[in-house]
Order: structure tokens, then sequence, then C-alpha cells
């Protein structure tokens, strides 16, 4: 047997090492806390569980779906970009449902990049930014998200070389992992970078409904122009606790919308219509959950944050997202801090090299954890300040 390519050389997995790690722990009876996982702990609204329940028992929802998705769930989506950021979108031509945005991200590459043109992607980034292009037979070119740049990319330091022959560009805000946002101004400052270049723009935005403190995060689609050059991927996943239901959207440009709705209908065939059903349900139906999960996430930021300031570790406080995008004690690599955390208290984080070199130097914790585990983790957390003073910092 001989694998392609596109697989062989697929970089090795770089959480591995931690995975055998907890899988060890595990089989030493050895309880570990995980602040790793991005995955709401909180249920799905039953208001929208009920309304698949009763999409599921129709039986013209167990026939093959549209790949472009029910006409109600479009016209849904478009109503909510409308009423949440003032968007005007044409529910036929700008919107495509997708199972789930990551599945639209990994695909849309397949519509734009032949083998030699290259993906502008941040680093760090949600790993499949860059697999979808070298799936795709691309090239990356990683523009690095500093601190000292509030975690945007800096567009002036990307080579006039790399941008002739450069045609996706990606960002992330809210981002995962570092927490920072974006306001207008920079996403105006995209829309013209796009034009003088001819890049087209993906913006993943599935963090725009977690917020903090009253900020509300901006869509790449209210700069004027955006939809000019660009699409914006969003997801139920994080807004309503829809994550194992897999549905999600790409908005914006007709023409790209058009690209990936012709490549789609040739790899897929489809949502499940009873869950397009629920996911008009979650846009439609009372939003009342948002709040809600917010304040949950808001408290647990909180008492992350001020444990790590305990022990002595900097993290800037997130206006959105559900991350804290910590630093590493000096001298440590995070995947070797993110080991001593986890053999000397029990404590999963992920490293941030995890997410490009980038993220070396911090670690990400997420607060999608259960508020008993969320406690136990905490103190487990506060008491390695006394393993600080007994184990050497490893170089
Ligand atoms: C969670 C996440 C996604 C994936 O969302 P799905 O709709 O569940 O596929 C995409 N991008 C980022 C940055 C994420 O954190």
């Amino acid at each position: 047997m001989r694998l392609a390519k596109r697989i062989e050389n697929l970089p090795p997995y770089l959480f591995v090492r931690i995975t055998e790690k907890i899988a060890e722990k595990k089989a030493k009876g050895e309880d570990v806390v995980s602040f790793a996982i991005g995955d709401p702990d909180i249920a799905t609204p039953p208001y929208i569980v009920e309304r698949l329940c009763q999409a599921a028992k129709d039986p013209p929802n167990h026939r093959y779906p549209e790949t472009g998705g029910l006409p109600q769930l479009r016209q849904a989506i478009a109503e909510w970009y409308q009423k949440r950021f003032g968007v005007s979108l044409d529910a036929d031509k700008e919107v495509l449902p997708l199972i789930g945005a990551k599945e639209g991200i990994a695909h849309i590459a397949l519509c734009f990049i032949d083998p030699g043109d290259i993906a502008l992607i941040p680093d760090p980034a949600y790993p499949v930014y860059s697999k979808g292009t070298l799936f795709a037979g691309g090239e990356l070119y990683y523009m690095p998200l500093t601190e000292e740049n509030h975690f945007l990319p800096d567009l002036d330091a990307i080579p006039t070389k790399v941008l002739k022959r450069a045609k996706l560009l990606w960002i992330n805000y809210p981002n995962n992992p570092t927490g920072a946002v974006a306001d207008l101004k920079f996403f105006r400052r995209v829309v013209g970078f796009a034009q003088q270049h001819d890049l087209s723009i993906c913006h993943d935005a599935p963090y725009t409904e977690i917020a903090y403190d009253g900020y509300q995060p901006a869509s790449f689609m209210q700069a004027d122009g955006a939809k000019e050059v660009g699409v914006e991927f969003h997801s139920l996943s994080k807004s309503y606790n829809m994550t194992g239901w897999r549905i999600g959207m790409m908005v914006g440009n007709a023409a790209m919308v058009n690209a990936l709705k012709r490549l789609k209908s040739n790899l897929d065939s489809g949502i499940p219509q009873a869950i397009q059903y629920a996911a008009v349900e979650a846009l439609t139906g009372p939003q009342d959950c948002i709040q809600e999960h917010n304040a949950i996430y808001q408290r647990r930021r909180d008492l992350v944050i001020d444990m790590l300031k305990n022990i002595g570790l900097e993290a800037r406080v997130p206006r959105a997202g559900m991350y804290v995008w910590a630093k590493v004690p000096p001298g440590y690599a995070s995947m070797d801090f993110a080991n001593d955390l986890l053999e000397q208290v029990g404590v999963i984080v992920t490293p941030g090299v995890g997410y490009g070199k980038g993220g070396e130097g911090y670690v990400r914790l997420s607060l999608t954890i259960p508020d008993a585990a969320l406690v136990k983790g905490l103190s487990r957390l506060s008491s390695w300040q006394d393993h600080k003073n007994r184990f050497k910092p490893k170089k």
C-alpha cells in the first residue's frame, strides 16, 4: 500500500505527546482536569433539540437534502445577519449552509488554490486554514500574530513577491487561540488590502456571540466593500452550544459562495434536514441563551485570570471567545510547561505551539470546563507555585 503524499506529508500531530501522557495517567487511575477542550460543556438549549426531534419524525426529512440547504435556513441566516450586524444578504446567492464551519473552511481552498498558489495564514491559528491549503496543493505564508501588534497580522510586512502569488487571506476574530478582537477599522484595512493585491478574504468568525463586559464583536461583512472581496464563516457550534450537530454557514461574496456550492454538490449531499430545522429554530427563536452562557464563561474567565495572577503568569483579559491565552514562565517552552503542569498537578492545558510557531511561549486555557472541574483545576494550578520552587524550569 502506498499512501498519497498529502497524507504521508501531513505534519505530525503536535498534541501526541500530551495525549499519550493523558492516556498513561488515566490507565494508572490518576485523574486529570482538562482545560484543553474548546467545546461548550453546557447542553444545546432544549427548545432547539425539541425542534430537531420533531423534524426527525417528519418523513420528507428522511430524504437527501439539497446542497444549498433549505430555503428557510438560508433566509434565517440572512435575517440573523440583518438583525445582529445590520448586514443585508441575498439568501439565495450570498448564503451557504455548511456541515459545520470547519467543513467549508477545509474545502474553500479547493475552489481557489492551484499548486504554486499561496494562502496567507495567521500564526498561531486554527489548524484547518493551513491543512486545507496543503490538501489543495498550495503553499503557506505565515503572518505572525504578536502581542505588540494586538495579535493582528502586520499586512505591510508581507513581501511583494509573496503577494503576487497569494490568492487567499485568512483572518479570525474574535481569535482562537489568542482571544484577541478586531474592530471595523481593521476590517476596512483588510478590504483595501484585498482590493490592492487582488486577494480573496476568508474571515472565520465563530466567536462573535461569545463576548464579555458588554462588548459586541463586529462582523467582517460590516466593512464597506467586504462583500466584493470576501466571505465570512460562521457557526452555530459556539453561539448555541451545537458543536455535535455540525452546522455552520458561509456568507458574503456571491462568486465565492457559488464556487463552494458547486464543489460541495460534488462532495457531499447536504446537511440532514432535521438539523437544518433545529438551526432555523436557534437563529430565529429566543436569544437569551447567549447572554446566559456568556455570563457563565465570564465568571469562569475571571476565576482563571485571578488564579493565573496568583501563580505569577501573565494573561490579557479576553473580551471575547472561550479561551485565556497565558504566557508561560520565562525559560519554558510551551510544550514543556504543559507537560510539567500535567506531571506535577494533573492539569491539562493546550501548548500554544500546537497552533503554530507563533504560539510558542503561551498556553491556552478553555472556559468550557464544567464548574466543579474548574474549581478542582484552579485549586490544583494554585498549588503549582510550590512546585515551581522545587523543579528547575527546563530550557
Ligand atoms: C470551533 C471553531 C471552528 C469550527 O466550527 P464548526 O462549525 O464546529 O466546524 C472554526 N474556526 C475556529 C477558529 C473555531 O474555534
